[in-house]
């Protein structure tokens, strides 16, 4: 690999992980980052609110992967080459120690990006990466005798021998064009991980109300995610609606985000369940009013707007609850329907459904399977997952492996 040159569009968590894996194992070639900004690493700075939410606690490939709406299949050879654990050692190995919260995220312990943005340019520096700032890669074209020649904003045509795209996500890439030109699919990016715009009664007003256990569903679209549900100012938000509209990414953009969700607010209880929990309370607080007394850690400013919705009033105590108000009221709880009629942008993680096609790429090596040379990484690629450091982790996953196929690669 002596005096190669290998270019990596990207200065992303993808091309920096890809660069210093190339670099570590092939000391001798000339390895440069062409970065479109003046900031490289910008979205490691900004995620996980600040924090950075790296990988996920979650070591068994074969679960790892259900976290993937698209790229599940693909990942599994790849996660048993390099998955969390491994990602965990890295940093480690070099100074930045990560946490596990209770619920499976990592994120460094020092509770700053900033922290993963200093360690990875330190180690892209120290391995001798090359990194080139405000100058984007525009277009790339195979020669006949091997390699590419590339041409980026500055101007200046460049040889490389070895070309990664690791461009991310952003839904106007040149680093689609640049795949497609040179003959990979694009599958039509859209947004996942967003939240959905509802204005319903129950809900209004109620921003920042959140339930632990709720059951989110698109009967229509066989979809249903369990997990928090948070109240929002625009309408509902949480892990559990989040993830409902990373798997219904691509359904529900094509439905222009307008179609009717399905919330159970007791964790997915069945009617009955409900009904009988209801006539408990009838029993156990016979005098007490209904508007007053939450059943199954329903929050109480919700639980006024689901009996109002169930036609009861504010004034009816448990023993004078007639069975349909009953009734109607667990409908509330398990069954009810809210009019979704748009989407909003999640403030923490946004990512893309859609990108290169996976089929067109070797998952060895990252090499694509039709221009020997070209390989891919990260978000450019047709593969998301769900929040929770997900992202990250493929990002590390693939960016390793393009960069050891890079530093295998011959001509
Ligand atoms: C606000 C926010 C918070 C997030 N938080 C988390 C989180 O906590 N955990 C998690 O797992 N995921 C998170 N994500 C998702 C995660 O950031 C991405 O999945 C991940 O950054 C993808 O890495 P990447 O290197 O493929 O792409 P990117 O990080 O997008 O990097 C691509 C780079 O390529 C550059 N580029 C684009 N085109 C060109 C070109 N033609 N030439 C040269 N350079 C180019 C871009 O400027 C960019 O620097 C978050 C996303 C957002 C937006």
């Amino acid at each position: 690999m002596s005096e190669r040159n290998i270019a990596i569009a990207g200065g992303g968590a993808a091309g920096f992980f890809a660069a210093i894996a190339c670099a570590e194992l092939a000391p001798q070639a000339r390895i440069t980052i062409f970065e479109a900004t003046a900031h490289p690493l910008a979205k490691v700075s900004v995620s996980g609110g600040g924090r950075c939410n790296v990988t996920h606690a979650c070591f068994e490939p074969r679960d790892l992967v259900k976290r993937y709406p698209r790229g599940h299949r693909e990942l599994l050879g790849a996660f048993h080459r390099w998955q969390p654990r491994d990602t965990v050692a890295w940093f480690s190995q070099r100074g930045v120690e990560l946490k596990t919260e209770p619920d499976g995220r990592m994120f460094p312990v020092t509770d700053s990006s900033q922290t993963i943005v200093d360690c990875l340019k330190a180690a892209a520096e120290h391995a001798g990466v090359q990194l080139r700032l405000r100058c984007g890669l525009v277009s790339a074209a195979r020669i006949q005798s091997g390699g590419f020649e590339i041409r980026a904003t500055t101007g200046e045509p460049v040889h490389a021998d070895a070309l990664l795209l690791a461009t991310g996500g952003n839904r106007s890439s040149a680093g689609y064009d640049i795949a497609a030109n040179l003959g990979h699919t694009v599958v039509p990016p859209v947004p996942s991980l967003f939240t959905f715009n509802v204005a319903d009664p129950r809900i209004q007003d109620l921003a920042g109300i959140s339930v632990a256990d709720a059951v989110a569903s698109v009967p229509e679209l066989r979809l249903s995610e369990r997990g928090p549900v948070l109240v929002t100012h625009w309408g509902l938000s949480g892990p559990g609606i989040l993830r409902l509209s990373a798997w219904g990414a691509r359904e529900l953009h094509s439905r222009e985000y307008r179609f009717p969700l399905w919330l159970n607010w007791a964790g997915g209880r069945s009617l009955e369940e409900v009904r009988a929990e209801l006539a408990a309370q009838r029993v156990v607080h016979p005098k007490k009013h209904v508007s007053g007394s939450p059943i199954l850690a329903i929050p109480q400013r919700l639980w006024e707007r689901l009996v109002t919705a169930a036609g009861v009033k504010p004034d009816v105590i448990w023993t004078s609850m007639p069975n349909s108000a009953v009734n109607a009221l667990a409908d509330q709880i398990t069954a009810g329907e809210y009019a979704v009629t748009g989407k909003s942008m999640n403030k923490d993680e946004f990512v893309t459904c859609g990108g290169v096609r996976l089929s067109d790429v070797d998952f060895k090596t990252m090499q694509s399977r039709i221009c020997p040379g070209l390989f891919f990484a990260g978000e450019v690629l047709d593969i998301d997952g769900v929040t929770g450091g997900f992202n990250f982790q493929a990002a590390w996953t693939t960016g390793r492996l393009a960069g050891q196929g890079m530093a295998g690669f011959s001509l």
